[in-house]
C-alpha cells in the first residue's frame, strides 16, 4: 500500500486541471474551472475545480476530493492502484512494485 507521505505528494502535484480536463471539457470560473459533473446526471456545471488547492467538488452530488479521489471514481479503481500509477507517472517512485 502507498504510504500516507506518498498519497500526500501525489495530491498535490498530479495536476487535477489535466487529469479532470481529460474527461471533460472545463471552463474558467471566478476562482475556479467547472464543467458538467460525470459523478451525477448533471444539466449544468455543479463541478468544480480549484487548480489552487488541486481538488474537485461537485455542488450537486458531493462528491469531491482531490486528483485521486477524481480517477477511482470515474475509472472505479482502488486507491492504491491510481495511487501507483500516479505516483509512477509523477517520477516519485521508479517500479510500481515499489508502491
Ligand atoms: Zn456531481
Amino acid at each position: 500500500m502507498p504510504s500516507d507521505e506518498l498519497i500526500s505528494h501525489i495530491q498535490t502535484k498530479a495536476p487535477i486541471v489535466n487529469i479532470v480536463s481529460a474527461y471533460l471539457p472545463l471552463q474558467d470560473s471566478r476562482k475556479a474551472l467547472k464543467g458538467r459533473c460525470p459523478f451525477h446526471p448533471d444539466s449544468g456545471a455543479s463541478l468544480m475545480v480549484s487548480q489552487d488547492k488541486n481538488t474537485f467538488k461537485c455542488f450537486g452530488c458531493g462528491k469531491e476530493g482531490g486528483p485521486i479521489e477524481f480517477l477511482m471514481a470515474i475509472e472505479g479503481k482502488s486507491r492504491s492502484e491510481i495511487a501507483g500509477r500516479l505516483a509512477v507517472k509523477l517520477g516519485l517512485v521508479h517500479d510500481l512494485r515499489a508502491v
